[in-house]
């Protein structure tokens, strides 16, 4: 029994990280210290939108405040261990979790909107033949604090960047945001849509599910679960193989749920007017990249392309040592696009960005 007057809530909760606590959450935090309720909005915009890096930086808090809080919480919940940058302005973050484990984000410059690719998990328990990710076996699930963190740490470096270049006021740059990094967002389904809702708050980073695009090796239920949500993002599935006979082998989720089941998945997603799913199709040489195979692929996607419901991403393969496989030549990448947009299929060649320092889809394995 606890003595009488000594409540729970009055116990300031140890070790709290402010990144991943959405405003309510925020709002309780600071109700410990019997606060009125704008500080908890002062403390979201300048974590979420000025990106500050230590509770000293919130001025907006009286000093004691501040150091008070200090005693409890921190700001941020990953530590940065390095940043590669690559010759094409492309640069990959090395972070080192609480717990130990490495997982990496990129940032890949656009004039229009930039693009930044985080990681749901630490590792990946997919085991996809062609991806180097898959090498490390799933570590564990991100927390919605560390896949937001990802995203507040390269845009409080950007940020800095623009500072050092001689700008006074940089503002916050438009984003695009790909689930496409490290592990399957799928199967850390709860974490990552808190996330996203999280970072869509206006008070915040405001980074709109328009923006994000979630990329899924095809875990067919939840992608029901995902087209049941009120604010989901796009739905991008890597398909990457056009039968089930080469699709076991190359990615073993299919052998779970194969491509029967994955398609009419796709043709139950509920799409927003002109919204079209993107299947992802890493190219590897001689395997998946024959003429039978973009044929294939027409047919498969027959239904979905009667409804203008898909577009195809071909991603020539990123190699890397211990994968054994290379990537397609430019003539075969041509010919094989030719066939798809012969038959109206959209579809685009993504050319690797940060190849030089490993940042290129399916080349992050992080090691500390
Ligand atoms: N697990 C999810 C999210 C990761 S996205 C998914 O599979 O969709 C990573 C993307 O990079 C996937 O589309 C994957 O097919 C692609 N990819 C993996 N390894 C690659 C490689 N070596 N070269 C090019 N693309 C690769």
């Amino acid at each position: 029994m606890l003595p009488v007057g000594f409540e729970c809530e009055e116990t300031p909760i140890l070790n709290t990280e402010l990144l991943g606590l959405d405003r309510t959450e925020m709002a309780a935090f600071l109700a410990q210290y019997q606060e009125p309720a704008f500080r908890a909005k002062q403390v979201f915009r300048a974590c979420y939108k000025r990106q500050v890096r230590t509770l000293d930086e919130i001025h907006e808090l009286p000093k004691t405040l501040r150091s008070v809080i200090s005693e409890t919480a921190c700001v941020d919940n990953l530590s940065l261990t390095q940043i590669f940058e690559s010759t094409d302005g492309t640069r990959r973050y090395l972070f080192k979790l609480k717990s130990g484990e490495a997982v990496e984000a990129v940032w890949i410059p656009e004039p229009e909107r930039s693009t930044i690719c985080i990681s749901s998990q630490a590792g990946c328990p997919l085991g996809c033949e062609f991806c180097l990710t898959a090498q490390l076996g799933l570590k564990r699930n991100l927390t919605p604090g560390e896949i937001v963190g990802q995203i507040v740490t390269v845009l409080r470096d950007e940020r800095d960047r623009q500072r050092l270049e001689g700008e006074l006021n940089p503002a916050l740059p438009s984003i695009n945001l790909v689930l496409m990094g490290m592990g399957e967002p799928l199967l850390n389904f709860n974490y990552v849509m808190k996330a996203i809702r999280l970072i869509a708050d206006p008070e915040g980073l405001d980074i709109r599910p328009r923006h994000v695009t979630l990329s899924t090796a095809g875990v067919v239920p939840r992608i029901y679960d995902l087209g049941k949500e009120a604010i989901r993002p796009h739905l991008a599935v890597s398909l990457s193989a056009p039968n089930d006979e080469l699709r076991d082998r190359l990615m073993p989720i299919n052998r779970r749920w194969p491509l029967a089941e994955l398609i009419q998945a796709c043709l139950d997603f509920p799409l927003a007017a002109s919204e079209r799913i993107t299947f992802e199709y890493v190219l590897l040489d001689g395997v998946n990249d024959r003429d039978e195979h973009a044929h294939q692929i027409l047919k498969l996607t027959a239904p979905l392309r009667a409804r203008d419901a898909v577009k195809i991403n071909l991603i020539p393969h990123n190699p890397a040592p211990g994968l054994p496989f290379q990537p397609s030549v430019e003539d075969r990448i041509q010919s094989f696009q030719n066939i798809l947009k012969g038959k109206r299929l959209p579809t685009f060649v993504r050319r690797p960005r940060g190849r030089d320092i490993t940042a290129a889809c399916g080349q992050l394995a992080a090691t500390l």
